[in-house]
């Protein structure tokens, strides 16, 4: 059984309520999870209240060396943390490491925090006056996160927050909650006071208390679009400040004087990766002019190459998908693309690796003439289905992009200077990648896309993820001077 982490250790009580953890690979359900009930997740939330004071208390320095001393504990442990991803969530370990590396980033971004949460100082703004801003922590922050990166997504947030001086719950996917347990206890190893970091496992009645509980400042949230606008819509109406990133539909538009080879390359490791379970995963590709009938044969000769299998094979490039709802969701979206007249180049049904008959298989799949209006095009299916628009004009292919209500990622395959600063300027996508396509900033930037891909105002992690997890405090101060005595009614103004 897993269970929630309150407090700094293992929640030993039996749960009322238990969801299945499968081991994709085999389609065996492998474990159990709690699922938190209201009187589990306030246990989490009171935990987290009681250890508040005193972390933010903390000097910033000891704080800091807790960030280093976790970095170690990830590093040395990566290896196991990947193991628990594929085992969960069904990646190979080599993308489940890449997982753990760019969640690390994030950690080592975390241990700057000493130069992160500086503030400003002006001297004399008056006579004998000045001001100077603090950002101080804002107390109990959640976490709800998704099934595609377990372990990265919750370090997303987590390490930010904990650094910047606030307690932290994390309410992970139900689908693969291990690897932030795993988390948890190094955390602890690392000299994290109990109460600081807790985990509630559950589903929507552990996210209906976080969003109505009255002690939790802040809830930032990654995950589909649907849930995104519930939780950015229910906790900012409960006070809370939200940050909620969504679904995504992105494109990756290859222009006729791109390098095929190049692009081919691009598209089917973005289309395929994690089995298209990525919110920056390309589903579709907008091929302009005369590149789709030269770009074509590059991509299948590619697929045909890839091998899916279990992720624990070091043979396999792509795993299967993550529980036998999604495998069946993918491939009811496969035959409504067929159904509504798109070419289905490629079909990656009926697949099984030999031995793995049980598991969650869907090979890569490829459709063309891909029209708007189609489910196939419209809804984001989040498996290895990558579907070709032809368009004939670059301008078409803006017009297309910026007319979708997602708008993550998009990338552009060119060797046209011009014509990669246009869509760079033009692009109504929060991340744009030019001749790179899947453009994830780097943990000393910050993520996040516009549209229906984003409810909030601050982006994820970097600079951004430091403001949400902090707020402004602003002191003007002067030490008692006698000329400026007596009472004046008048509105203050500090520069006279
Ligand atoms: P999901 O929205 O189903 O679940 C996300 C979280 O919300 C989970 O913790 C889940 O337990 C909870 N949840 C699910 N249904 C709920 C409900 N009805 N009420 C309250 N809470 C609920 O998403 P998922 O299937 O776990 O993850 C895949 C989705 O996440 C995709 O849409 C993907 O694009 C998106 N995603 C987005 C980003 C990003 O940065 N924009 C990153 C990763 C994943």
């Amino acid at each position: 059984m897993i269970s929630h982490w309150i407090d700094g250790r293992q929640w030993s009580e039996k749960p009322e309520r238990t969801g299945k953890v499968y081991d994709p690979a085999t389609g065996e359900v492998q474990n159990e999870v709690a699922l938190a009930g209201v009187g589990e997740v306030d246990a989490a939330v009171a935990a987290a209240r009681d250890a508040y004071p005193a972390w933010r208390d903390t000097p910033i320095t000891r704080r800091q060396n807790v960030m280093f001393a976790f970095r170690e504990l990830v590093v040395q442990n990566r290896h196991e943390i990947a193991k628990l991803i594929t085992s969960e969530h069904g990646k190979t370990e080599p993308d489940a490491l890449g997982e753990v590396q760019r969640g690390l980033e994030v950690v080592e971004f975390a241990c700057n925090i000493t130069h992160l949460m500086k503030g400003e100082f002006s001297e004399q703004v008056s006579t004998g006056v000045d001001t100077f801003t603090m950002r101080q922590p804002l107390g109990v922050v959640a976490g709800i996160t998704p099934f595609n990166f377990p372990a990265m997504v919750p370090m997303w947030m987590y390490p930010l927050a904990i650094a910047a001086g606030n307690s932290f719950v994390l309410k992970p996917s139900e689908k693969d909650p291990s690897p932030s347990l795993l988390c948890a206890e190094l955390l602890k190893e690392a000299g994290l006071p109990p109460g600081v970091f807790n985990i509630v496992n559950g589903d929507k009645v552990a996210v209906d208390r976080i969003l109505e509980h009255p002690d939790i400042a802040a809830v930032s949230f990654v995950g589909s679009t649907p849930i995104a606008r519930y939780i950015y819509e229910n906790g900012t109406k409960a006070g809370k400040r939200v940050q909620a990133l969504g679904g995504a539909k992105n494109h990756m538009v290859v222009l006729p004087d791109a390098d095929m080879e190049l692009a081919a390359d691009a598209a089917v490791s973005a289309g395929y990766g994690s089995a298209g379970e990525r919110c920056m995963a390309i589903s579709v590709v907008v091929t302009v002019g005369d590149a789709a009938d030269r770009l074509l044969p590059h991509i299948t000769a590619r697929i045909a190459k890839l091998r899916t299998g279990p992720g624990h094979d070091p043979d396999s490039e792509m795993g299967p998908l993550v529980t036998p709802e999604h495998r069946d969701k993918v491939v009811g979206y496969i035959g409504q693309g067929e159904a509504e007249g798109a070419d289905l180049v490629v079909d990656g049904r009926g697949y099984s690796p030999e031995g793995y008959e049980g598991g969650f298989y869907v090979a890569p799949t490829l459709f063309d003439r891909v029209q708007p209006g189609m489910k196939i095009y419209e809804d984001e299916i989040f498996g290895p289905v990558l579907g070709m628009v032809r368009v004939e004009h670059f301008q078409d292919a803006i017009d297309l992009i910026n007319a979708n209500p997602y708008a993550n990622g998009t990338a552009v395959f060119t060797n046209d200077g011009g014509a990669a600063r246009k869509f760079g300027n033009e692009i109504q996508v929060g991340m744009v990648g030019v001749n790179i396509p899947i453009p994830v900033p780097l943990a000393f930037y910050s993520f996040g896309g516009w549209k229906s891909s984003f409810f909030g105002s601050s982006p994820i992690y970097g600079p951004e993820g430091i403001r949400f997890y902090t707020r402004q405090k602003v002191v003007i101060s002067r030490w008692p001077d006698p000329i400026y005595r007596g009472v004046d009614l008048g509105f203050p103004q500090h520069g006279r």
